[in-house]
């Protein structure tokens, strides 16, 4: 390898799509085969991600090609199959992931968090990759565990091939009436304007080596100038939580760059920009659940791509879902300052002025932009005069409960993929606050619809 290949860093990659098509055993299935089966293993355990080197897929891919030129160190893959959200997170503007693996239950096609996906994806201008799964159940499928899909479909009966094409030609036809070209990834001559479709099955591995290896030689091939390492850091804030004996942390992805103990950070926060230092880099010890309670690792200095949870003073009011910025000798802490709050400001300025509507609250920046995009198109069309980032505490009852007075359908919460605490909940059923929950935008305003209607009645 060049010396400029050589230094690539590792593309990252999130998993998004309808529920139960099959995120979260996708995932586990990449992780638990290496594990077990491969010699190369080495996969490790991040905060909120999971890294693979690239000699683990190397090993993988060789019965698909033997001789592919890998050039990057690795993949990282996001861990939070089920929270679309995640695919939204920001990292100085563009979104977290370099690709989005968006799967489709080849069963059911198209469905509504489908095309809520497709959206964000659009929306933040993400490559990604079909992975057309659950192909096992198609009637009559022949198990090859982890074996490439055109090797294993070959050997499937005449009628297990045309179920296949039947059901491929309609989903590519869904596709079509979403606005985007898909095809087979192995006959798509027209890669870049048509978007590629991989077949898997996340119980036996069929198409788990291609999918793989289309991930790396994808990202490798057009997004060289993108995973060219650089000394700039770019991280983004995955969560800000409470950890035993840290106090309040956040969990980031390091994106690009190198981050060490005793860096001055700045950090969004809702109260206003953070300044603050690291007091500590941890990671957890190898190949440990992430939620498995215990010690973690501390580092001096850490490289990208990796996942890891910084611990430092003051973090209580950090958003997720913005970027992180390291004060340099250079730089002005002031105009760091400004930037780092910019993406609040955008959000912000989207409250209606009019000081009526309903009370918003989300678990990320990101997620809380997407759900106002929706609330404000015109076939749903929802006034908001509050929003918030984070579980939903008493504090924002009674901020809603303001409402009762004005207009008395908009003293509600809209919480999208965010707690409510019990306090909060009593609250709001003494002062008659409506609270409404859910992990899609689509349910949520749904939900909330079917109560303006019958309120109406
Ligand atoms: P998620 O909601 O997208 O994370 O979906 P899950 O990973 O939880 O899967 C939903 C259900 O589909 C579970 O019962 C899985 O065992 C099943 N499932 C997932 N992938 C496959 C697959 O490739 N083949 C079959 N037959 N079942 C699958
Ligand atoms: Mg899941």
């Amino acid at each position: 390898a060049s010396e400029r290949e050589r230094n690539l860093r590792s593309p990252i990659c999130c998993i998004m799509g309808h529920v139960d098509t099959g995120k979260t055993k996708l995932l586990d299935f990449i992780r638990g085969t290496n594990v077990q089966e491969c010699e190369a293993g080495g996969i490790t355990q991040q905060i909120g991600a999971t890294y693979f080197p690239i000699e683990n897929i190397q090993q993988r891919t060789k019965e698909l090609k033997a001789d592919a030129k890998l050039n990057v160190p690795g993949l990282l893959v996001i861990d939070t199959p089920g929270h679309e959200s995640f695919s939204n997170l920001r990292s100085r503007g563009s979104g977290l992931c370099d690709i989005a693996i968006l799967v489709v239950d080849i069963m059911h096609g198209l469905e509504r968090q489908t095309i809520e996906s497709l959206d964000l994806l659009k929306m933040r201008n993400t490559e990604f990759v079909v992975a057309l799964n659950k192909v096992d159940r198609l009637y009559g499928w022949k198990t090859f565990r982890n074996t490439p899909i055109v090797k294993a479909m070959k050997q499937q009966s005449k009628d297990v091939q045309n179920e296949f094409n039947i059901r491929l030609t309609q989903i590519i036809t869904e596709f079509k009436n979403q606005g985007l070209n898909t095809e087979l990834y192995y006959k798509n001559k027209d890669m870049g304007e048509t978007f590629n479709i991989v077949p898997t099955s996340a119980i036996s591995g069929e198409g788990i080596p291609d999918l793989l290896l289309l991930l790396v030689q994808w990202t490798q091939k057009t997004m060289f100038e993108k995973l060219t390492s650089s000394n700039e850091i770019q991280c983004t804030v995955l969560e800000v939580k409470v950890a035993e004996g840290h106090g309040t942390t956040i969990d980031v992805v390091l994106v690009n760059g190198i981050l060490h103990e005793g860096d001055q950070i700045v950090v969004c926060g809702m109260q206003g920009a953070i300044v603050t230092t690291i007091r500590a880099l941890l990671t957890p010890h190898p190949m440990k659940e992430l939620r498995v309670k215990g010690t973690y690792l501390h580092h001096k200095e850490i490289k990208a791509a990796q996942g890891i949870k910084i611990t430092a003073q003051g973090l209580e009011h950090a958003i997720a879902g913005t970027s992180l910025y390291v004060v340099g000798p250079n730089d002005e802490l002031e105009d760091m300052k400004e930037s780092v709050m910019e993406d609040m400001r955008s959000v912000m300025s989207r409250i209606d002025k009019s000081g009526e509507g309903v009370c918003v609250q989300a678990s990320t920046l990101g997620s809380l932009e997407a759900l106002l995009e929706y609330l404000k198109s015109d076939e749903v069309n929802v006034p908001v005069s509050r929003i918030s980032i984070g579980p939903a505490h008493k504090k924002d009852v009674m901020k809603a409960s303001v409402m009762l007075e004005k207009r008395k359908e908009y003293a509600t919460i809209l919480a999208f993929d965010v707690k409510v605490t019990p306090e909060a909940r009593a609250l709001a059923d003494e002062l008659g606050v409506r609270i409404f929950c859910s992990d899609t935008i689509y349910n949520l305003v749904k939900q909330f619809k079917a109560y303006i209607d019958n309120m109406k009645e």
